[in-house]
């Protein structure tokens, strides 16, 4: 949850890396932090028996939540946004957030413009306004706003992560859940790996793996797992077939979203590997959306890769949740392929 709560828009995921950064203390051989701001932590394996090869595994999940940098400050102060991440403005109506200066942070309301309701026509109310109709108010005057704010500064949306039922909920759970897995199964890795292992806390990934590019080609892996979230819309009003994902049943082990076709001998070893462990898994086709995994799985001469998929109700919104058993099923299945 606390990692829900920091704040880190694609290029502004300093405060993430500073957190997982302390967390891995002890956890690893080696850190490094590449140019693109990738935090890269290395595990050695062991030796592999005779006749055997030690694989340079991958791992990667991205710190970045989608968000906002300033685009523009209007003469009243208002600012205007440049959305970083796919945002359906359906879920950005009267939005607390906060605005990150380099003196500090502001608290501001996000809305968009035009009328509010009492003084709306019918025309107003049907429609969804554009994202570049979106706002920030800071509550101060011109002069004061332009003092503190400056173009690029970043806006992230408030919400505190919490505990409801059998989910967490929270503002970035995609993509902090699986950092707050990968986190996990580092510290539950006792003793060396099986494989060399990179686990790399990749940055941008929201506006185009970007983070995920630079990692692959500087660790160079012969396999690559993406751990990335996916729709659970396992909810009323959309049909069973369209649901990708239910919440509660498992880790998704995907086969196929439109930037990458999972390596189909990689899916099968890790349906076999989760049925031997007895760990509850889901495959998943996703017809749209793309994460790490492509990344890697395209970089040199391409790289058999799969993909690990949490499965996330409400995705890229305030209300992103996840259901703890989903969670514990990674960590299991990740550690019965390392360990
Ligand atoms: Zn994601």
């Amino acid at each position: 949850m606390t990692l829900s709560n920091l704040n880190g828009v694609p290029g502004r995921e300093d405060a993430v890396r500073e957190y997982v950064q302390q967390q891995l203390g002890g956890l690893v051989d080696d850190l490094r932090v590449d140019a693109l701001g990738n935090l890269i932590a290395f595990r050695a394996g062991r030796d592999a028996p005779n006749g055997k090869v030690k694989e340079r595994v991958m791992l990667s999940a991205h710190m970045d939540e989608i968000g906002f940098l300033v685009r523009y400050i209007d003469e009243r102060g208002f600012l205007r946004l440049q959305p970083l991440g796919g945002f359906d403005p359906r879920n950005l109506f009267a939005r607390n957030v906060t605005v990150q200066t380099r003196g500090g942070t502001l608290p501001g309301v996000l809305t968009p413009g035009g009328r509010p309701i009492h003084i709306s026509n019918p025309e107003d109310r049907s429609k969804v306004p554009e994202l570049r109709a979106f706002f920030v108010d800071l509550g101060l005057d011109a002069a004061a706003v332009r003092q503190q704010v400056r173009v690029g500064d970043m806006v992230t949306l408030d919400q505190q992560a919490r505990r409801m039922g059998d989910l967490v909920v929270g503002k970035a759970l995609d993509d902090r859940a699986s950092v707050f897995m990968q986190l996990e199964v580092l510290r539950q890795l006792t003793g060396p790996p099986r494989h060399d292992l990179y686990a790399v806390f990749s940055t941008q990934e929201e506006v185009g793996l970007r983070g995920a590019v630079t990692a692959a080609y500087s660790v160079q892996p012969t396999i690559g797992i993406g751990l990335d979230v996916t729709l659970a819309v396992d909810t009323p009003g959309v049909e069973a077939d369209e649901a990708v994902t239910r919440m509660g049943e498992g880790i998704g082990i995907k086969v196929y979203d439109s930037s990458m076709i999972s390596t189909r001998w990689l899916v099968d070893e890790f349906v076999d590997l989760a049925e031997q462990a007895g760990v509850a898994y889901q495959l998943e086709v996703l017809s749209q959306g793309g994460t790490d995994g492509a990344a890697i799985q395209g970089s040199r001469s391409g790289v058999p890769t799969l993909t690990l998929s949490l499965p996330t109700r409400y995705i890229h919104s305030v209300t992103e949740a996840v259901h703890v058993s989903d969670l514990e099923a990674g960590v299991a299945l990740l550690l019965a392929y390392l360990k």
